[in-house]
């Protein structure tokens, strides 16, 4: 009988005070139940079980086994792919280093990206022999405006031997200025859509995907390419097998980002299941919009406020597993305050990439709007078995911070 789900008595909750109606204590009120910033949740040991069974009687690990074909035909059909396919991998970083090497993207150059990502996008082209060149983003997608990029390249010209876009925390990148860029420049473009696994559209460009346990797609570790271009997925493939091609001869540079058969489980697993998560999160981003106004009108009734905003296009059609808001006042004091009230938040992309000490000697531009991000963004909780008491208690809270 799952219509009421009691929570799991090792979680040790505390129910609200209010749904049982218990006498105000004349003292004072109890400490609020502590809220996580995130939780995932990945199929149970049951979900996953037939699966390992079949692991079991193939005798088939890694390599390129069933499950892992499987799963590459499952994500390739959801794409809606009738040219290339998915090449799975061990997690997004070694995806997009396997895909910086399948296009050919010279070592020593410089790999074009924002700022505003996290620290696996430089660190992927980094294993790929490139240099990051940090870019600024745009205030109104938070991710980088291929025109502004266009410009750069100009003044960098013969020195980028590739560029990567980042999906912010899952939104939609529009890939017809980016196909533009890769004609007009000859530079290959990758996209970094690691938390985009409800977002990410088959095309030519390469697109990353993670299936890291705190995406919203979740088999622990692991991740995928997509690419409708046969030929580069073929490299691609090679590229996350030792360089082999069809024979035991390395043909290119390369790594092991093979994804074995056992995450191959757990994904097709999570897959089989995707409906009803997405759902999940839907209804997050759902309460969080109707949580955000109604305070936001509260407040506004009192005195002229300025808006804690969600992440730009939030809720409008696509799924993720984060809710990001952008505050007036500096995030760190934000967090502070609300971590007083039992909320846990976290600022998932810091103050971007290039304040991190690995990544500081790496050139850039002047990134405004990323130092504008880093300072106002905070990640509020989500999980998949939020109520929405919890999002309205964040949002209240929230608030009385302002
Ligand atoms: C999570 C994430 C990654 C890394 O994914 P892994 O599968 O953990 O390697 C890369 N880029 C972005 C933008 C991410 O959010």
């Amino acid at each position: 009988m799952m219509s009421s789900r009691p929570l799991p008595a090792q979680t040790g909750r505390m129910p609200h005070a209010a749904t049982l109606r218990l006498p105000r204590p004349a003292a004072r009120a109890e400490t609020p139940e502590p809220l996580p910033v995130m939780r995932p949740r990945l199929p149970s040991a049951a979900e996953i079980f037939p699966y390992l069974q079949s692991i079991d009687e193939a005798r088939w690990y890694s390599n390129y086994g069933p499950l892992v074909t499987r799963l590459e035909q499952q994500v390739a059909l959801r794409l809606g792919m009738t040219a290339g396919g998915v090449v799975t991998t061990a997690s997004a970083t070694a995806g997009l280093t396997a895909a910086l090497l399948a296009r050919r993207a010279r070592a020593g150059s410089f790999c074009l990206m924002p700022s505003w990502t996290f620290a696996a996008t430089p660190h992927a082209a980094r294993a790929a022999g490139l240099i990051p060149w940090f870019h600024d983003v745009l205030r109104s997608t938070w991710a980088l405006d291929p025109g502004a990029v266009r410009e750069t390249l100009k003044h960098l010209a013969g020195k980028v031997g590739a560029v990567i876009a980042v999906s912010p925390f899952g939104a939609p990148l529009e890939l017809a200025p980016w196909r533009d860029v890769e004609e007009q420049t000859g530079i290959p473009v990758v996209v970094d859509a690691a938390a985009g696994f409800d977002t990410a559209v088959a095309g030519p460009i390469p697109q990353v995907v993670s299936l890291h346990a705190t995406k919203i797609l979740g088999a622990g570790e692991g991740g995928f390419v997509a690419t409708a271009d046969p030929e580069l997925r073929l490299r691609l493939a090679a590229c996350c097998n030792f360089g082999f091609l069809n024979a035991r001869s390395a043909v290119s540079p390369a790594l092991n980002a093979k994804m074995s058969e056992y995450h191959a489980a757990v994904a097709l697993a999570a897959l089989a299941a995707w409906p009803a998560t997405r759902a999940l999160h839907a209804r997050i981003a759902g309460w969080y919009q109707k949580a955000l106004a109604r305070c936001e009108i509260a407040r506004c009734e009192i005195a002229r406020c300025e808006a804690v905003s969600l992440q730009p296009g939030y809720g409008s059609g696509w799924a993720t597993g984060t809710t990001n808001v952008i505050l007036p006042r500096p995030a760190e004091a934000v967090a502070r305050q609300l971590r007083r009230a039992g909320i846990e938040t976290r600022a998932w992309w810091g103050q971007g990439c290039h304040v991190q000490p690995a990544f500081a000697d790496c050139p850039r531009g002047p990134l405004p709007v990323t130092e504008e991000l880093g300072a106002s963004v905070l990640g509020l909780p989500h999980f998949p078995d939020m109520r929405e008491r919890d999002v309205e208690r964040v949002a209240e809270a929230l608030m009385n911070t302002m």
